[in-house]
């Protein structure tokens, strides 16, 4: 299958009665509900039984995705890029719209200390939109250097290193823990015990990365009244990162550290997973 769901591009051809044009420069909203199932008719369109996602093999058969010089997608899904935001940052609205849905759990934000675990993409447009969202203090955790900066450099007022720093979160935890919220962006089960150690009485974690496994000392949280919520995809908040992006109210353009021509796809990759030199690295096809 061909993989790739953040995307942007220009339109070669739309099809009678769309109000797009040729040549209109779009970003690509990689989620297409059904709107008939049951889970769509409750409002929960991101649960979709019969989603199509772009580059998603959740669905057989699986939905190819961006990864390629054209594709075919429904009208409601091509959102017109402002002129001030360029392809690299228009296609980084899929993301910030996982991000605007994981905040969408958390409720109010203002004057709230929030510590975001794990500083790669998705951790990073957390901390740009929970500093945007009011939050009092943002504090992230990450096993490299080199994320943690670019976390600094997009709004974290302190970072740890928990890769060389064997004390980790040890001084914000203790019997009633430092934080109200927890985003849990690494999909590390030590980094998921961390932020839930570190958390107040009543406090929230938000489950956004996936992959953690953990055993839990289920007491621990009910003494303190702890919640867990889980955050999916996104659903409607694609046309609202994108609103943000063009209004200049969310700055990414320094999250995408290369752009290489398709050609060069295999060394895009070996790049992308280099975390001390990249956050995203991007797929140019034009
Ligand atoms: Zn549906």
């Amino acid at each position: 299958m061909v993989l790739g769901h953040e995307i942007s591009g220009t339109i070669a051809a739309a099809a009678e009665g769309v109000s797009l044009s040729t040549g209109q420069r779009v970003a690509i909203n990689p989620s297409l509900p059904c709107g008939e199932c049951e889970k769509c008719r409750e409002g929960m369109r991101n649960h979709c039984s019969n989603m199509q996602f772009l580059g998603s093999a959740m669905r057989s058969p699986h939905v190819d995705g961006g990864f390629r010089d054209f594709l075919v997608c429904d009208a409601a899904q091509a959102f017109p890029i402002p002129d001030s935001l360029s392809f690299a940052e228009a296609a980084l609205a899929e993301p910030a719209a996982v991000c605007l849905h994981a905040l969408a759990q958390a409720g109010d934000l203002v004057g709230r200390a929030v510590l975001i675990t794990g500083a790669g993409p998705i951790g990073l447009l957390l901390v740009a939109l929970c500093r945007m969202a009011g939050a009092a203090r943002i504090v992230v955790t990450d096993r490299l250097e080199a994320p943690l900066k670019v976390a600094l450099a997009t709004g974290a007022d302190h970072v740890i290193d928990v890769g060389n720093n064997s004390a980790g979160v040890d001084g914000w935890t203790g019997m009633h823990g430092r934080f109200d919220l927890h985003f849990e962006a690494s999909g590390s089960g030590p980094a998921l015990l961390d932020g839930l150690a570190a958390l107040r009485p009543k406090g929230l974690c938000v489950l956004v990365g996936q992959g953690a496994e953990i055993t839990l000392q289920v007491s621990s949280l009910i003494s303190r009244e702890i919640e867990i919520r889980s955050s999916f995809r996104f659903d409607r908040e694609f046309g609202t990162a994108l609103f943000y992006l063009g209004a200049g109210r969310l700055q990414v353009a320094h999250l995408v550290t290369a752009t290489l021509p398709a050609a060069q796809a295999n060394a895009a990759f070996d790049l992308a997973l280099d975390k001390t030199k990249s956050v995203k690295v991007q797929l140019d096809f034009s």
